[in-house]
């Protein structure tokens, strides 16, 4: 029998947060649509955090109907081939602008975290979010959960809604990272877990008596010279045109973000050819591994990186892609 290694793969399935959101169809429809044939080739699950406070907004203001109901239809798909649509709140959508026919402008972050709205709205945007994926006939007898910009904290003003919602996973922390832009606040670096975990009143605060679970992405720290020439080939698939698939500008905070460990997040975006016996070790080190990734982000690289990774991972281990299958591990 082969040892068993869970695999995670989680994936922000959004529009760019900043300057401009880009459109549905680069930013979502398409690289979601690559990517799914590689999931199926490999049976592997994938978990879709999905930005449906910005699919709200674009059917509020009539922006671009065909996209989001694409949109729509791919979530449902997905749900039907076995992944996980769990929702994926960043609510300074609500201070967005229409700026063409297709995109809006983000730019107003004052918002960003969920910190800076009131209980009775972050109860209002919960129901809204759910009721979206309700309406598509998807549902979890428990749901999962990734905050926007990894804004978790302090759980205090989630725990109402988690506890409401029956809302018993997290997918946010980040091992290692903070960021102290004011509007994205953050610190998980006294996180050193690894794997996941439960807790009660704080994401930062094992309690292995608590009913919510945390399943902290991976990170990892590379050799300078591997950094290297990560930077040379990045720039040559950028000569190549290889530049991902999405037509949008990031928030500004989110360069803020920064770790003193110098770990880098596990991610389909960040994984190329010099990275790849990386990760092959990673896994064989460890049972557990998290990757974080953002379709509109996504390079022909990356994925096929990606199905180069999956393919080694199946031929040396048996695989768990089930985050709840981890969690009361197969006999
Ligand atoms: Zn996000």
């Amino acid at each position: 029998m082969q040892p068993v290694k869970n695999i995670l793969l989680t994936f922000d399935h959004e529009m760019f947060l900043g300057k401009k959101s880009g459109s549905i169809e680069k930013c979502m429809i398409d690289p979601v649509n690559s990517l799914r044939p590689l999931l199926t080739k490999h049976k592997a699950k994938g978990i879709f955090f999905v930005d449906i406070l910005g699919l709200i907004t674009f059917q509020k203001h009539n922006i671009n109907p065909k996209g989001v109901a694409d949109a729509k239809e791919q979530l449902q798909q997905l749900f039907k081939e076995g992944h996980y649509i769990f929702p994926h709140i960043h609510p300074h959508w609500r201070d967005s602008i229409v700026i063409k026919e297709k995109e809006f402008d983000l730019s107003n972050c004052t918002q960003y975290s969920l910190a800076k709205l009131n209980q009775e709205e972050i109860d209002q945007l919960f129901q809204t979010c759910l009721s979206f994926l309700k309406e598509l006939d998807i549902s979890y007898p428990a749901w999962g959960y990734r905050a926007g910009g990894w804004c978790m904290q302090p759980f205090s003003i989630y725990k109402d809604v988690f506890t409401k919602y029956n809302i018993l996973y997290d997918f946010s922390v980040l091992p290692g990272y903070k960021n102290l832009d004011n509007n994205q606040k953050f610190d998980y670096t006294m996180i050193r877990k690894t794997s996941p975990y439960n807790f009660s009143q704080n994401v930062e605060v094992p309690d292995p008596h608590g009913s919510f679970v945390e399943f902290p992405i991976s990170t990892m720290a590379y050799s300078e010279i591997l950094i290297l020439f990560d930077r040379i080939l990045r720039k040559y698939h950028w000569k190549k045109n290889d530049r991902g698939f999405g037509d949008g500008l990031s928030a500004s905070s989110a360069g803020l973000m920064y770790n003193p460990e110098k770990k880098e997040m596990l991610s389909v975006e960040k994984l190329n050819w010099v990275k790849l016996n990386a990760y092959k070790n990673f896994l064989k080190k460890n049972n557990f591994m998290h990757l974080i990734s953002h379709p509109k982000m996504f390079t022909q690289h990356g994925l096929k990186s990606l199905d180069n990774f999956l393919s080694y991972a199946h031929k040396k281990f048996s695989i768990e892609y089930d985050p709840l299958k981890m969690l009361s591990p197969r006999k």
